[in-house]
C-alpha cells in the first residue's frame, strides 16, 4: 500500500469546479512537485491534504488511515507557506518549540528537539533573533524547521520559494531537497516553475485545468511530454505544424522539406496535420547537411542568452528556435542567412493530445 492516497478527489467552489476526479499514490520517502499555471488547482489539492479544504468527493488516505474527518491538527502534516508566516513576537527558538510545546512536550525535550533542527538548517546561532532581524531565505529556513520538528508524516511545501530572490531561491531549494532525503520525509511541493520543479523532484504532476495532464519523472516530463500543454509548459519548445505525406512510411513535411520520423504516425491521413516537438538544444548548425535529419531555412533572429545563442529559423510557416553552446570561437549565423539545423529523427516528437 501507498503511503499517500489520494483517490477520486473532486473539489468545487460553488458552481465551479476546481479539481477534477484526481487520483494519485505517493511513496513514502518520496518528494512529488505539483506544477502548473495559476489557477490550476495544486493549492486546493495541497490544502485538501492538509485538511484546510474538504473535498467535494473523493478520499485522502495517509498511512492506511482515512483522513477526511480529520482536522488539519489531528493530521501530523508540517506546512510550509509562501509567506513566511513566523510568529513575529516569538524568537527563533520559540517559532521552531511552538508545535512542540502545544503537544505536551517537556521543556528539556523541546529544546533539545529546537537545537537539533536548528542545526539541521544551519541556524543554531540565531536562536535568539526575531524574524524580522533575519533575511527572508532565514525566515523560510527557520518555518522549514518549525513544520519538522513535530515529526510530521508528511511535509506540504506551498511555494515555500517564490518570493526569494533568484540565488536564495536555487540555494534553498537544494537544501529542502538534502534535509528531505536526509530526513526521508514524504513530501508533497506546489510551484508554477519548471525548473524548480525538474530540479527537486522525484516525480512531477503536472496540473491543467484541475486534472493531472502528466505524472513522471522529471526526465519523463521534460524529454516524454504527455500532452501539448505539457511540451510547451515544461520547458521551451518548438511546436511545429507538419503535413503528414505517407502515414505508411512516417513521411512528413515541414514547409517543402521531407522528413521521416522515427514514430509511427499512427492513424492519420496523407495531407492531415501533425504537431511536432523539437527542443531547440536538440539540433546543432550543419552546413550542408541534407536528408531526414535536417531543416534549411532563413535565419530570422539571433539572441545571446549567456550560456547559449538562441537563433530562430524560418522553414516555410514555421519558426524554429534551436540553441547553440556558447564557446570562444562559436559564430552564430547572421540574420538573413540562410542556415542548416541537423538533429536525430527521434529527437522529433509527435503530440497527439
Ligand atoms: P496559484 O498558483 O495562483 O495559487 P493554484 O493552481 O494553486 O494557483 P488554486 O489556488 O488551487 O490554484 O485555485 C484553483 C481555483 O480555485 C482558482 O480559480 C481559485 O480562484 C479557486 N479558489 C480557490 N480557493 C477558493 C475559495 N476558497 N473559494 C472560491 N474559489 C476558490
Amino acid at each position: 500500500m501507498s503511503f499517500l492516497e489520494l483517490a477520486g478527489i473532486q473539489k468545487s467552489f460553488g458552481p465551479v469546479q476546481v479539481v477534477k476526479d484526481f487520483n494519485m499514490t505517493i511513496e513514502k520517502g518520496e518528494f512529488v512537485s505539483f506544477l502548473g499555471p495559476s489557477g490550476c488547482g495544486k493549492t486546493t489539492i495541497l490544502r485538501m491534504i492538509a485538511g484546510f479544504e474538504t473535498p467535494s468527493a473523493g478520499t485522502v488516505v495517509i498511512n492506511g488511515r482515512n483522513q477526511n474527518q480529520l482536522k488539519p491538527n489531528q493530521r501530523n502534516i508540517g506546512m510550509v507557506f509562501q509567506a513566511y508566516a513566523l510568529f513575529p513576537n516569538m524568537t527563533v527558538h520559540d517559532n521552531v518549540a511552538f508545535g512542540l510545546k502545544i503537544a505536551g512536550m517537556e521543556k528539556s525535550a523541546v529544546d533539545a528537539r529546537v537545537k537539533e533542527m536548528l542545526g539541521l538548517i544551519h541556524l543554531d546561532h540565531l536562536a535568539d533573533r526575531y524574524p524580522y532581524q533575519m533575511s527572508g531565505g532565514q525566515q523560510q529556513r527557520v518555518a522549514l524547521a518549525r513544520a519538522l520538528a513535530p515529526k510530521p508524516q508528511v511535509l506540504l511545501l506551498d511555494e515555500p520559494l517564490s518570493a526569494l530572490d533568484a540565488k536564495i531561491r536555487v540555494s534553498l531549494r537544494e537544501e529542502i531537497r538534502m534535509i528531505q532525503q536526509q530526513l526521508g520525509i514524504t513530501t508533497v511541493f506546489v510551484t508554477h516553475d519548471q525548473e524548480e520543479a525538474l530540479s527537486i523532484s522525484d516525480r512531477i504532476v503536472v496540473m491543467n485545468g484541475g486534472r493531472a495532464d502528466q505524472i513522471g519523472t522529471p526526465f519523463d516530463i521534460y524529454n516524454k511530454p504527455a500532452t501539448r500543454f505539457v511540451a510547451s509548459f515544461v520547458g521551451t519548445l518548438n511546436l511545429i505544424e507538419a503535413k503528414v505525406v505517407d502515414p505508411a512510411t512516417n513521411r512528413i513535411s515541414i514547409g517543402d522539406q521531407g522528413i521521416t520520423l522515427r514514430e509511427p504516425l499512427g492513424a492519420v491521413k496523407a495531407g492531415e496535420t501533425v504537431s511536432l516537438a523539437l527542443r531547440p538544444e536538440a539540433g546543432s548548425i550543419a552546413e550542408g547537411a541534407k536528408g531526414d535529419t535536417a531543416l534549411t531555412g532563413e535565419v530570422a533572429s539571433s539572441n545571446f542568452l549567456g550560456s547559449v545563442i538562441r537563433t530562430r529559423m524560418k522553414v516555410g510557416d514555421a519558426v524554429i528556435s534551436f540553441d547553440m553552446f556558447n564557446a570562444p570561437g562559436l559564430s552564430p549565423p547572421a540574420v538573413g542567412e540562410v542556415t542548416t539545423l541537423r538533429f536525430t529523427a527521434s529527437d522529433l516528437l509527435i503530440i497527439r493530445e
